[in-house]
């Protein structure tokens, strides 16, 4: 098979966001929160588990900890006796308490707003920085590559990489700026109903005719796993 220019690349995949676009449109955050920090704790808590299984027990962890002064000061153990019904709950409750408190010490209680700033912050990886500058900041310095969009991306032949984070840096070079927005959000929604990972449904697909159908690489989702920031 011939290797595809960038130029052809760029087409497809832009024409393959604008029908994204017309199919999903823009959607609030399925997470429940209120402030800044509270879209950082959603997220990180999100990792591996539903949105709803995480706001199923945000109420009562931003009723006791709702701020980056509050949960700087919770026990550990106390917060995984609230999201124990979530994956990996000691792990996050650990990443919760010192992503507050390192919040409070070196950002004076403030979330920061820059990805260089965000990936500091125990647990929170670019994927998680690039939800919270979009939907807290409006900023859009990136695409948020989790599972669904990283198939999404080997499926439609734009990345060969074996990380989120390399399969990133290949979407940023072709798709533009300007669209980055709708792929962290309508990609994921067309991985949760379409183009899952336990079958690519093309025939109910509005993009057949722009995808190559390229194989998911295996190894690729666990290098995904072993990740430990989101
Ligand atoms: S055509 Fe198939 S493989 Fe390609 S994006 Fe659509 S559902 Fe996924």
């Amino acid at each position: 098979m011939p290797r595809e220019s960038k130029k052809s690349k760029i087409a497809r995949v832009t024409e393959f966001c604008r029908r994204m676009d017309a199919l999903y449109g823009e959607e609030p955050s399925a997470l429940d929160w209120h402030t800044p920090f509270q879209l950082v704790i959603a997220v990180l808590l999100s990792a591996q588990t539903t949105d709803a299984a995480v706001n199923a027990v945000t109420p009562e962890l931003f009723e006791r900890w709702g701020t980056p002064e509050l949960m700087a000061e919770a026990d550990a153990a106390e917060v995984a006796e609230v999201i124990h019904r979530l994956g990996f709950f000691r792990t996050k409750s650990q990443h919760c308490v010192e992503c507050a408190q390192m919040i409070v010490a070196d950002f004076a209680g403030e979330v920061p707003q820059t990805m260089e700033e965000l990936t500091r912050l125990p647990g929170v990886g670019r994927k998680t920085a690039n939800i919270v500058l979009n939907k807290a900041f409006g900023i859009v310095e990136g695409i948020a590559v989790d599972t669904h969009v990283f198939r999404i991306a080997q499926r439609m032949g734009l990345t060969t990489a074996s990380t989120p984070l390399a399969a990133e840096q290949d979407l940023l070079a072709v798709i533009p700026q300007e669209l980055w927005q709708g792929v962290n959000s309508q990609w994921i929604r067309h991985g949760r109903a379409t183009c899952t990972a336990r079958v690519a449904r093309c025939d109910e697909c509005p993009c057949e005719d722009l995808c190559p159908k390229r194989p998911v690489r295996h190894g690729a989702g666990k290098a995904k796993k072993r990740s430990r920031k989101g």
